[in-house]
């Protein structure tokens, strides 16, 4: 029996001593005394059978002392292989329109935003392609843009014949806020919406900077009185605030955080930073600095431990789902019917595997570099790495760049390397509540 490589025995002066275990995430408190026991059978000064029953069984149970890492290491693989080759749903994303009546400093769709909808002829012919899957067992998709309620008709009619092709649908919205009427508001649950993304940057004066309407001066104002009505309508629904965090908005994210919070209390409201991240290039930009990922770690810890905040989950989560990109059954469809792996690659027409106008894939070999090229499974430094259970290997999108094109994007989790700084912080909010 062994010290299992993916426990991680730390000891903090104010908090005391502690093991986490990143394959079985298991988190432990220990005693002094078990912590040196822990340490003699780490450093083979001591063997495993020779302390005390009790304590024994509870490392073999949560799979501190092991008998090899291999068993551990097989279980994740064999969980994200099935997940990732999982036929018995389809998982779309849909965007009816590139255009928008946003123009955000960091948008990927750069300036342009072309006004590009959905015609008659595509959603038919996305119908089609629908059908194909006729045997899976739900059917979801998550709408997305330019802005999705710029082309709301569109949304209705093709939720309409999804409903019709299997009765299991469900659906979430990525939007900037503006349009979300009463109106729609009271047509969510017809719709089969049960989640809305929107994105706020800031309190009013710098999201209003960041994420300007093309004519109207204000959208702060107009997406938390829209907020208001979604939650006098719903109790259940949720609504995600996501924050994108550069070096011009970071010192904001906890007022908003706390606005929100005070403006909804008891509603299912989630917010949490996401980063403005820069996918054509290999570093700055001159409009955002993009965070590294010392700087995603130092900002989310200094968001906590200033201001009580918590911006992401502190403790990791074991990764066992994947990345659309990396699902056999999961396309996102563009509005002229171009069909992706990648939600960034929407719009460019190299980047298609193909098209709901043809009958054939058009570029399969791109399809299965998503699927199985840079594959963080068959990578050594991911395969003997400490996280490899909790870090699902970071984006295909990038790693497929770093293999193909020599950039050398950080896909690493944003946990390595300050672990036990997390772990501390999450043991304090455990300990608070
Ligand atoms: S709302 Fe989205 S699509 Fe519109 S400009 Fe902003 S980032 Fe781009
Ligand atoms: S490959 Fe990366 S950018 Fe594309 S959808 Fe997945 S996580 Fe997002
Ligand atoms: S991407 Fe980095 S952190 Fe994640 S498993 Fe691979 S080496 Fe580890």
């Amino acid at each position: 029996m062994i010290f299992s490589k993916y426990n991680y025995l730390f000891h903090s002066e104010e908090h005391g001593f502690f093991l986490y275990n990143a394959m079985n995430n298991v988190f432990i408190e220990l005693t002094e005394e078990q912590y040196n026991i822990l340490q003699d059978i780490k450093n083979n000064i001591i063997v495993p059978d020779s302390i005390d029953d009790f304590f024994l069984n509870q490392l073999l149970e949560n799979r501190i002392i092991v008998e090899n890492d291999l068993d551990d290491y097989y279980k994740i693989k064999f969980q994200r292989l099935y997940s990732r080759f999982d036929d018995s749903s389809l998982a779309l994303t849909i965007a009816p329109t590139l255009a928008c009546n946003f123009r955000c400093s960091y948008c990927y769709e750069g300036n342009t935003h072309p006004n590009i909808e959905m015609s008659d002829e595509t959603e038919k012919k996305l119908i089609e392609f629908i059908k194909k899957y006729d045997n899976v067992k739900s059917i979801s998709v998550t709408w997305y843009g330019g802005e999705p309620l710029l082309s709301i008709d569109r949304i209705r009619s093709l939720t309409k014949q999804i409903k019709a092709i299997n009765a299991n649908y469900s659906a979430y919205m990525i939007t900037n806020g503006y349009l979300m009427t009463e109106n729609i508001i009271d047509e969510l649950s017809n719709l089969n919406i049960y989640t809305l993304q929107i994105t706020i940057d800031g309190m009013e004066e710098t999201h209003n900077k960041k994420r300007p309407h093309i004519t109207k001066k204000d959208s702060f104002q107009k997406i938390i009185h829209n907020m208001e009505y979604f939650f006098s309508v719903y109790n259940k629904k949720t609504i995600s605030v996501r924050v994108n965090i550069d070096n011009s908005n970071e010192d904001e994210y906890h007022l908003l955080h706390k606005y929100l919070t005070d403006k909804f209390p008891n509603k299912n409201i989630s917010i949490y930073s996401g980063f403005v991240t820069n996918y054509l290039q290999n570093s700055c930009n001159s409009i955002s600095c993009e965070f590294d990922r010392e700087m995603k770690s130092k900002f989310m810890l200094e968001q906590f431990k200033k201001n009580g905040v918590q911006t992401l989950d502190f403790f990791p989560v074991i990764s066992l789902g994947e990345c659309c990109a990396r699902k056999i059954n999961s396309f996102v469809i563009g509005p002229e019917g171009g069909i992706y792996k990648c939600w960034n690659d929407v719009g460019a027409k190299e980047r298609e595997i193909g098209n709901v106008h043809l009958t054939e894939m058009t570029n399969p070999a791109l399809a299965t570099n998503y699927l199985v090229g840079a594959d963080p499974l068959e990578d050594i430094e991911c395969q003997n790495c400490f996280y490899f259970a909790v870090c699902s290997g970071g984006c295909p999108y990038f790693r497929l760049k770093n293999k193909f094109e020599n950039t050398e994007r950080d896909c690493c989790a944003i946990i390595k390397g300050n672990l036990d700084e997390f772990l501390t912080a999450h043991y304090l909010i455990k300990k608070i509540k």
